[in-house]
């Protein structure tokens, strides 16, 4: 997997802190310098200034202003079972790499099972490795290498499968249904700061899939580095909270 930041608000904090003052201010934020806008917020310059009233909203929940920061995320190597889960969040925008335009024709089904194409998940070869509504904990060597072997043999059986229907004929979009839900796909998507703390709270907790946690965790961290006085207050006072039903 491989997670990149495409395009983001420049300036996000900023944005986010002069639509919050907007809200109380008689004064047109827009015929203002944000050194002006930001004058009666405590600091001693406008960085901590900004620090003081990110974590004012964060810590009151007034999450409104962080729908201007907009950041472009590219993704590359999901499966389409974790595709599936982050394409749930209706506040974001996706493109998918189509599967009926993109046929893999040129792959080879022994580098399927060596793990190109279809994701291979952890508990295929790892014993001590412990999923949800698993029917037993860790295993030994042995009993893993069998789980690998037949992982890995399904996969390449499936491909193969899915290469002879497209010699048969078939069109890549109905060929595909043979195709395993650990298939590869590449994402770009787009969110606000809300939401990605949203998705945050969701996937990077610990109930959700290794996949999507992962791939939720490498966002964070570029989104750190994006927008870092919001990111960090979310990962030091907000990460892990619990019941949320929304942000
Ligand atoms: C651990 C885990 C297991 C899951 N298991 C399943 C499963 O087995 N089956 C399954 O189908 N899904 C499952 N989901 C998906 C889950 O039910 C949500 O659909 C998904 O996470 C989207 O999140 P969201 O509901 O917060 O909506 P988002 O689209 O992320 O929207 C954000 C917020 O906006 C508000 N909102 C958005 N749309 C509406 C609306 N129409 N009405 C009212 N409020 C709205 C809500 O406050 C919502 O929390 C699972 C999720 C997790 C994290």
């Amino acid at each position: 997997m491989e997670v990149r930041l495409l395009e983001a608000t420049e300036d996000p904090e900023e944005v986010i802190c002069t639509a919050a003052r907007n809200d109380y201010m008689e004064a047109f934020v827009g015929d203002r310098s944000f050194e002006e806008v930001m004058a009666t917020i405590e600091g001693d310059d406008i960085e901590a200034k900004k620090e003081t009233l990110i974590g004012h909203l964060l810590k009151q929940g007034h999450f409104g202003p962080f729908e201007h920061a907009q950041a472009t995320f590219a993704v590359k190597g999901i499966s389409r079972s974790c595709m599936a889960q982050i394409t749930r969040h209706r506040h974001a925008s996706f493109d998918v790499r189509s599967m009926r335009y993109v046929s893999f024709d040129d792959v080879d089904p022994e580098d399927v099972a060596e793990g190109e194409l279809v994701v291979t998940p952890p508990s295929a070869t790892d014993p001590d490795w412990i999923g949800r509504n698993q029917k037993t904990g860790s295993v030994d060597e042995e009993t893993v290498e069998e789980r690998e072997a037949i992982f890995r043999e399904s996969v390449e059986r499936s491909v193969e499968d899915y290469q002879e229907l497209l010699d048969l004929g078939m069109p890549p979009e109905d060929a595909r249904f043979v195709l395993p839900i650990g298939t590869e796909v590449n994402m770009v998507f787009s969110v606000n700061a809300r939401m990605l703390m949203h998705v945050a709270d969701m996937r990077a907790a610990a109930d959700a899939q290794w996949e999507i946690r992962e791939m939720t965790e490498r966002m964070l961290d570029l989104a750190a580095e994006w927008c870092p006085l919001t990111f960090e207050y979310y990962e030091e006072n907000m990460k892990n909270r619990k019941n949320r039903l929304a942000p």
